[in-house]
């Protein structure tokens, strides 16, 4: 009997590999953190990644995919099938307020907006961590029964308003073909966990995401004579109002939860004119498609003849982002026992749902996905007290580093191990 009938291939070697390379791993991070780019915008990190690959010997190295996306493929010496392993490169229009020496000071435009630009969703930690795995992997080629695919993608975040990007379009520009992926996995850092913590989830695990602008138009007048006109601040308020009974009165929430949100609430100029219109702005977020459907049904309905029976109107677009992040259930079954070997039982958990949305879901719509949370806020401060992922001060510790790596190889190995073909 050989490696394919092995459960765990490689553990000591790759363990040892992912510790020796650490400092490695942690100047790419610290490198790539100094110089954040946003989506759709990150050359130099992906010039990065791609020379890298080539220098590990990668049988192919695609770059520009999707515009900077890089996909790398490295064969084993063993016959097997392909699993695919991404990594997110994008950073976001944030004034970084940490006090790392590392800190970034890059200012650019978003959006027609000045801003700063700082890796504060961790994305650098992943791309680092993903560049250290296919060093691990490269030196261990010969034994792996199989093909992986590194994917390290732009604009997660979401592109520039008239750009497309991110994984929906790495897909479309066949990412998971030629040769096709039969099983992929992606991490997250994330705040909320201390170091050494892997949480996971089967099934719905992070929410579909969409965007509504509602313009409600009403009929402008002197704020002193409002019956002579419409006032769409007050349709607008109770349209806000009307929105909040979606979720409380209308949606199975033994099913699934859901959220609706209204964020922006836009109208008038001087305290004494009734404006003709308000523009509202808020998210959807649900897990379960059949749901979403139904509360985008829902918010448009419930604007539209609110506003009519005021006077005014309401014209609704929504906007569909980010699918319902959904992990295989069979495959995030398979994967526990080798996240609590690389990490130890007692710290892979399964976690709740987060409300927050990834493009990762487009893959898992293609190919058997699971993707898990890491823990980046060091055990000795106070995770409830940590500032999130998307704020000035998201802190990853870079303790965390190896284990992404070593969790993410064990993934790769075992799943090519237990899917090659047997030996008779
Ligand atoms: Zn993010
Ligand atoms: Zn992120």
């Amino acid at each position: 009997m050989n490696a394919p009938d092995t459960p765990f291939p490689f553990d000591a070697a790759v363990a040892a590999a992912a510790d020796r390379i650490r400092a490695k791993i942690v100047a790419w991070r610290r490198d790539i953190h100094q110089n954040p780019e946003l989506g759709n915008r990150e050359h130099r990190t992906a010039k990065l990644v791609a020379d890298h690959l080539r220098s590990l010997g990668f049988d192919h190295v695609r770059e520009k995919v999707a515009h900077t996306g890089v996909v790398g493929l490295l064969k084993g010496g063993l016959p097997g099938p392909v699993v695919a392993l991404r990594a997110d490169m994008d950073g976001l229009p944030v004034i970084e307020e940490t006090d790392v020496p590392f800190k970034s000071t890059v200012r650019t435009e978003w959006n027609n907006m000045e801003c700063g630009v700082m890796h504060a969703c961790g994305h650098d930690a992943h791309t680092s961590i993903l560049m250290g795995v296919a060093e691990v992997l490269a030196e261990v080629r010969e034994r792996i029964p199989g093909t992986v695919k590194f994917i390290f993608q732009p604009a997660e975040e979401t592109p520039p308003i008239g750009e497309n990007g991110g994984a929906k379009m790495m897909i479309e520009e066949g990412c998971l073909e030629d040769p096709d992926v039969e099983a992929i996995f992606g991490l997250h850092v994330t705040s909320v966990f201390p170091t050494g913590m892997i949480g996971y989830r089967s099934g719905p695990a992070m929410a579909s995401a969409d965007d509504f602008r509602i313009f409600v138009r009403g009929t402008q007048t002197h704020a002193a004579m409002p019956w002579r006109g419409v006032d769409p601040i007050v349709v607008s308020s109770q349209i806000v109002l009307g929105l909040q009974t979606i979720v409380s009165r209308r949606m199975n929430i033994t099913h699934e939860p859901s959220i609706v949100t209204v964020g922006v609430f836009h109208g008038g100029v001087r305290h004494n004119i009734i404006p003709d219109e308000v523009k509202l702005e808020g998210t959807i977020r649900s897990f379960d498609e059949k749901q979403r459907d139904e509360l985008h049904g829902h918010v448009t309905r419930i604007s539209e003849m609110i506003a009519a029976s005021g006077g005014a109107t309401a014209k609704v677009h929504i906007h569909r982002w980010y699918d319902v992040t959904v992990n295989h259930p069979g495959l995030t079954a398979w994967s526990i026992p080798t996240l609590s070997r690389v990490a130890g039982e007692a710290n892979v958990r399964e976690v709740d749902k987060i409300c927050g949305a990834e493009d990762f879901s487009f893959y898992q719509k293609e190919v058997p996905g699971l993707f898990y949370w890491m823990g980046c806020t060091p055990s000795d401060r106070d995770c409830t007290k940590a500032a999130p992922n998307h704020s000035p001060r998201f802190y990853v510790d870079e303790e965390c580093l190896p284990l992404g790596v070593k969790t993410m190889c064990a993934l790769a190995l075992d799943w090519l191990a237990a899917n090659a073909p047997r030996k008779a």
